[in-house]
């Protein structure tokens, strides 16, 4: 029998503000699309958090034995700068400043970006497609709402008629927004005048001769809206209607909005049964954000050379902190809030060894039954990591006594107690057991920082082998060297 028919999960949706009981389209199976990255410069913590936390659904719901299609997408074309209508696409924009071509800067951050992730041993997505790979769908998309009198050409761009849209739909329905209140906060700003209202979106933007990325269409040669990738990639791999849609909290308006209403008009059905939003991770009480420079860069905290941290941590200590907090709550990134979750982490890790030396009886007195139960409890309940982790921590005060001898243990309940210990902190929580102290990671930095060193010396003396030769021997053994123009940094997977 599947665990799902006996664990009720219950979802928080952001559609309707109830936490609800899931049940998926097709029994046993689920359907889940996350926004991806938009790769145009490095991950910081804050996009890691949010990836993090659908991993932690991902992995929570297979191993309830669900069979999940996980699609995550990369963003590779088609996001302006701040998140408009108008301005330079972010890649582009990037590409122009470094000299070389979008494509360079697309490989480049997907290289990085998965680096990242693998460092904190995120699972891979079962798709992960491109937006550039899906421009037909995309052109489909806009044929079929223009037909359903949803969207109106001007000058080779289209656009997403949002008060039209909103006579027979709610404009709003994810957001909790009224239109006639965002027709009160917009001002129509300069190059928007093509649209019939500035709240309408765009769908398809005709290209500047330098806009670079660019295809051709019905309309113009040009590209697409950033809000339409996400409804050609979920509805291609998912169907019209699917289980769950995540994202960060900031994608909710207009992104997530704006997804609704292309699918109704499209496709005339609501996609998605279930929204869920993570929410932020802030650096120094505010949010950590790329456009305002308030980050901290995974490898900066993993090898300690920033500013901020009193030392180096470890990838499993940080998911340690980040599956701590509720993915729904705020969460601050700190040092103390680092250090204590290190302790934590060393105690859980401490008790997952101890398991193997246990001594068994011929009874076993405390309830480990109830106890289990707990951990499924905690998870059930929209995921909530913090509870699981305070419940596991009774199960570590359970394997403490029964070392001092004051509780005992069956050989059989003993098993029970390693399973659950390894299905919740391994396999769904993701940590892994390398107890490698901070010390330990101190000194692996030392060392790669001497082997930089080494290389940009052979570097200056045109030494290309050598220098070639420490870059590719290091990645080989899993440490990916990173150039930038400030210099070269590290990751480890
Ligand atoms: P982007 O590459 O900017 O589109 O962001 C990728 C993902 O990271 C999105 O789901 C964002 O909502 C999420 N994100 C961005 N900043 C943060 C943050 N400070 N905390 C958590 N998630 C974030
Ligand atoms: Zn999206």
């Amino acid at each position: 029998m599947q665990l799902y028919k006996n664990q009720q999960i219950k979802i928080y949706n952001s559609l309707t503000g109830k936490k609800e009981p899931f049940k998926s389209i097709n029994e046993g199976y689920v359907g889940m699309y996350v926004c991806g990255p938009t790769v145009y410069s490095n991950v910081h913590l804050g996009n890691v958090r949010t990836f993090m936390s659908f991993d932690m659904v991902f992995r929570y719901l297979k191993h309830l034995g669900y069979k999940v299609r996980y699609v995550r997408n990369i963003t590779d074309a088609g996001h302006l700068e701040n998140d408009a209508d108008v301005g330079e696409d972010k890649i582009t924009k990037k590409a122009r400043l470094e000299e070389i071509e979008p494509m360079e800067i697309v490989q480049r951050y997907t290289v990085d970006f998965h680096n990242v992730i693998n460092t904190f041993n995120l699972l891979p997505p079962s798709i992960e497609p491109t937006a550039t790979g899906h421009i037909i769908e995309q052109i489909e998309l806009i044929n079929a709402i223009i037909e359903n009198g949803f969207g109106y050409v001007v000058n080779g761009s289209v656009y997403f008629d949002v008060h039209k849209y909103n006579e027979t739909n709610d404009y709003g329905i994810l957001s909790k927004r009224k239109l006639e209140d965002l027709i009160h906060n917009t001002r129509a700003l300069d190059g928007q005048s093509d649209k019939k209202n500035p709240q309408d979106f765009a769908l398809w933007k005709k290209a500047e001769p330098t806009h670079i990325m660019r295809w051709p269409s019905p309309w113009s040669d040009g590209f697409p809206g950033w809000h339409l990738e996400c409804t050609a990639m979920s509805t291609k791999y998912l169907g019209n209607q699917f289980d769950i849609h995540g994202g960060g909290m900031d994608l909710k308006f207009p992104h997530h909005e704006c997804e609704i209403a292309q699918n109704q008009a499209a496709l005339g059905q609501s996609p998605v049964n279930y929204w869920m939003h993570a929410n932020m991770l802030e650096l120094n009480g505010a949010r950590m954000s790329k456009s305002t420079g308030n980050i901290i860069n995974p490898a900066e905290l993993l090898s300690g050379k920033n500013n901020i941290m009193s030392k180096a941590y470890n990838p499993s200590v940080v998911r340690f902190f980040m599956m701590q907090s509720a993915y729904r709550s705020v969460l601050d990134l700190t040092d103390n809030g680092l250090l204590a979750s290190e302790k934590g982490f060393n105690r859980l890790m401490n008790a997952v060894a101890d398991i193997e030396k246990l001594k068994t009886a011929n009874q076993t007195n405390f309830d480990i039954q109830a106890w289990k139960q707990s951990c499924y409890d905690a998870m059930n309940d929209d995921f909530n990591t913090p509870i699981l982790i305070a419940n596991l921590f009774e199960g570590v005060n359970q394997v403490n006594a029964i070392k001092e001898g004051s509780k005992t243990i069956t050989t059989e309940d003993l098993k029970t107690l390693k399973d659950v210990f390894n299905i919740f902190v391994f396999d769904i929580l993701g940590l892994k057991n390398n107890q490698e102290s901070g010390a330990g990671t101190e000194k692996l930095s030392g060392a790669v920082e001497l082997l930089i060193k080494l290389r940009q010396e052979a570097r200056a003396n045109k030494d290309f082998a050598l220098s070639d030769k420490i870059r590719d021997e290091l990645a080989a053994v899993g440490i990916t060297l990173n150039d930038s123009r400030e210099g070269t940094t590290f990751t480890t997977n």
